[in-house]
């Protein structure tokens, strides 16, 4: 064999990234671009650790997507940049007694030289921190639009807080109790913040995701987080003549409420408290205080709470019935009181049971035990309405109640406004200014952006007040309606307002005087695709969901949905377990990178399991995908040696060209659909069969290189080059395929699901079961009648028939 030079992915890597640079490869056009094609990914937040190999993975995956579309012929932007505002790079600044303005730039930094070494096609010159003044001065000006609007209202809200962090918690960082962070129990306390009011879009927030194409996973955890409920508002009346409102979604219990449970803090219970239980209440309010939201919610295995001493009247049955204060009923849900029907719900059954308060079962439901939940049978001791099935009772009841004015239809939700509050430092000022005549001004648009003044004393202290308090010089201002004298709101707003809307920044960067230029975001948006992962599902998405549909009805946007289309991706873990500090089995990518090269890692972590399931990092398979790379090297080189179109072809060109057309059919359905590691399992294959056959003429290779170019961009940029071509792989055509010469040799197959036939499908001549099963899995006919249920045997009859039993 002739000497092949050796594959060095160091060196060759480094060239190619150079190169792009040089070319301006990665920078489209956005003024002039005919076929723009907006590829996003999450942006990272600039850890101090680096880029970690769960942000290597996703990046990875939607970058393969944003070359295979540029392939396919279109303007593809893909930008980058960092969400560096925040508690995690507060808290590590604060660690290590560095000022996050100083630390921050040092670990974007770091991310840059990373993200530049795995080979993203990223356009360097739309890069954005959400830390930039340039930036976040439109993320006040957001803040300002919503306040004009009237979407912005400040009010008294009770919050989780970390005595030891001296800070609010959000829900998620308060773990059985205890601040996530530093282990200290958490507390609860009463602050004035900001809120945006999200629940007013609550039905257009859910309605509009059934126009979206995003994965399925994402949607079902969206519409849940939102928590549609339909039900009614019943009211409970006491002697004193005060009405007691409760929401329930079950009207049809009404005759079994045999108490009420007020939160609280209810603003009835200091009234309705009887003196001889004055001394009791007081006590358990004290207690209940002290406790954090999150466990309040979930509740603890032992159910507290006290009597009042007085009583409301049930509207069904017109018993007096006794009413209970408890920590588990919320102020902030609801109406802040519910009325209790120990037989058909767990939680009020276990509290009835604690407290020896009576049980009445008014649904039959024969052969369940007590507490029974289900709406399927029909009514007892309801009066008039026994017999009458759940589901028609509860109009029925409530239109009965309505006459006298006791109830009311209600739909809830369990989306609750969103406080944009942070009592820290490290976040974009609120850009408000508060006046003794004039109230709440916002800063006017000329004097954005507030900026963040360096300051020494960052830390938070026990007040519950930003540290920007501290600094008279800032804090004190010139009122801008009145001129007189006024100071500033001294929150920072979440970092969550950072990064809803950074999609609508990256193609308008360079404008100073506009958040977004009309003209590229006509263009550009909304975003073409967008990948990420599904732990953002329910806050990042619902929130820059929330400011599009603001910005479009304020008439600064033409459209609603800044991402119509999204795929959740999966997770990487390292020998089964999730990958975390405390394990000790984080994967540092770059010491991969380092020693196998970037190309070998990215095809090597896509061919871990399907890209939205994600899969097992296991150190001893990289070396299977380094070996690929390395035949698909030598292959290309003994084709470019060969010369001439066609040459060396022989008598095994009908085979091997019927391969080629079934590999490109193949790669590029796998690659449109993510499925990368069913795409580079192909490409395997037909590369075993070009070796087999002694197959290797420029024309059979090219399409090769090309289809590898989304996977392995430099190795393919090499190959491209050492085969005589001028320009970058980038700019060549995506492969096209010929359907009579991929399908020759298919077979339908039937599908079967318990023996009824429910599909069939197209497969190649002698495709092995596992293959098939996985195809007719991922198969929608099939899957409604699968419907998620392990399968208990499969019957398979090659190149003929498939049959699950489930
Ligand atoms: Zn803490
Ligand atoms: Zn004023």
């Amino acid at each position: 064999m002739r000497n092949i030079p050796s594959y060095d992915p160091q060196s060759l890597e480094a060239k190619w990234q150079a190169r792009w640079t040089e070319r301006h490869t990665n920078e489209p056009d956005l003024d002039r671009a005919t076929r723009p094609f907006y590829n996003l990914m999450m942006f990272p937040y600039p850890s101090a650790e680096g880029l970690h190999v769960g942000n290597m993975f996703a990046f990875t995956g939607a970058d393969i997507y944003g070359r295979f579309k540029r392939l396919q012929g279109f303007d593809v932007f893909e930008p980058i940049g960092f969400d560096a505002f925040g508690i995690h790079s507060e808290n590590y600044a604060l660690q290590r007694g560095i000022n996050p303005a100083e630390l921050i730039p040092q670990n974007i930094d770091a991310f840059r030289r990373q993200l530049r070494q795995f080979g993203g096609m990223y356009d360097w010159r739309h890069e954005l921190s959400t830390t930039d003044p340039a930036y976040y001065k439109w993320t006040q000006w957001i803040f300002v639009q919503l306040f004009k609007a009237g979407l912005a209202y400040k009010k008294r809200a009770a919050v989780n807080w970390c005595p030891k962090d001296k800070t609010v918690l959000a829900n998620e960082q308060v773990i059985d109790g205890h601040c996530e962070r530093c282990g200290t129990a958490v507390e609860q306390r009463f602050l004035d913040q900001w809120f945006f009011r999200i629940t007013d879009f609550a039905e257009r927030l859910l309605a509009n995701l059934d126009n979206i194409d995003w994965s399925a996973s994402t949607k079902t955890l969206q519409r849940n987080w939102i928590g549609r409920s339909e039900g009614a508002e019943l009211v409970f009346e006491t002697p004193s003549g005060k009405k007691i409102t409760v929401f329930t979604t079950r009207p049809d219990t009404v005759f079994g409420a045999t108490y009420l449970v007020l939160a609280p803090e209810h603003p009835f219970v200091d009234d309705l408290t009887a003196v001889e239980q004055r001394p009791a209440v007081k006590a358990y309010q004290r207690e209940v205080q002290a406790k954090d939201i999150v466990s309040r919610r979930v509740g603890d295995k032992t159910k507290t709470g006290v009597f009042i001493g007085s009583y409301a009247r049930n509207p069904a049955t017109g018993e007096a019935i006794p009413i209970w204060i408890a920590d588990y009923v919320l102020m902030e849900y609801g109406t802040g009181a519910i009325m209790a029907v120990p037989a058909h719900d767990k939680r009020d059954f276990e509290f009835a049971t604690q407290f020896k308060l009576p049980i009445r079962q008014v649904v039959a439901t024969p052969g369940e035990p007590l507490p029974s939940v289900s709406e399927d049978g029909k009514l007892m001791n309801s009066g008039a309405f026994d017999g009458v099935p759940c589901r028609e009772a509860a109009a029925k009841i409530v239109a009965w109640l309505a006459e006298r004015g006791l109830a009311t239809p209600r739909v809830q939700y369990r989306l609750h406004d969103w406080c944009i509050s942070r009592q820290r430092y490290w976040g974009p000022p609120i850009p408000i200014i508060y006046c003794e005549q004039c109230g709440a001004v916002p800063v006017p648009e000329q004097d954005l952006p507030v900026e963040l003044p360096l300051i020494e004393d960052f830390r938070p202290d026990d007040t519950g007040v930003s540290p920007l308090a501290r600094h008279e010089e800032w804090y004190f201002v010139k009122c801008p309606q009145c001129r007189g004298q006024a100071r500033r709101e001294t929150d920072v707003s979440d970092t969550f307002l950072d990064s809803a809307w950074y999609h609508l920044r990256y193609p308008s960067t360079e404008f100073d005087d506009r958040p977004f230029d009309p003209a590229r975001t006509k263009k550009w948006l909304p975003v073409s695709s967008y990948i990420g992962g599904n732990e953002h599902a329910v806050l990042h998405l619902l929130y820059a969901r929330f400011i599009c549909m603001v910005l479009s009805d304020l008439g600064h946007l033409q459209f609603d949905t800044p991402y119509p289309k999204f795929r959740a991706h999966g997770l990487i873990v390292k020998d089964g377990a999730k990958m975390s500090k405390s394990r000790g089995n984080v994967v540092v990518p770059d010491k991969y990178i380092k020693e196998w090269g970037a190309d070998t890692f990215r095809m090597y972590l896509m061919f871990l399991g399907p890209f939205q399931e994600g899969g097992d990092f296991r150190d001893e398979g990289i070396v299977g995908i380094r070996r690929f790379l390395e035949k698909v090297w030598a292959l290309v080189h003994e084709a470019a040696a060969k010369g001439g179109e066609g040459a060396g072809a022989g008598a095994a060109t009908d085979v091997v060209g019927q391969k080629l057309h079934r590999t490109i059919r193949k790669v590029t359905a796998d690659t449109e659909a993510l499925q990368y590691n069913t795409a580079i399992a192909a490409m395997m294959e037909y590369v075993n069969e070009l070796r087999e056959q002694g197959a290797g003429s420029r024309e059979l290779v090219k399409p090769l290189v090309i289809m590898l170019a989304p996977y392995a961009p430099h190795l393919a940029e090499e190959l491209w080059e050492r085969m005589g071509q001028t320009e970058s792989v980038f700019q060549a055509p995506w492969p096209s395929f010929d359907e009579r010469l991929a399908s020759a040799g298919d077979v339908e197959i039937a599908v079967q699901v318990n023996g009824k036939l429910r599909s069939r499908l197209v497969v190649p001549r002698g495709m092995g079961e596992k293959e098939v099963v996985a195809r007719v899995l991922a198969d929608e006919a099939v899957k409604r009648f699968v419907d998620g249920n392990p399968l208990k045997k499969v019957i398979f009859v090659q190149d003929r028939l498939v049959n699950l039993v489930v």
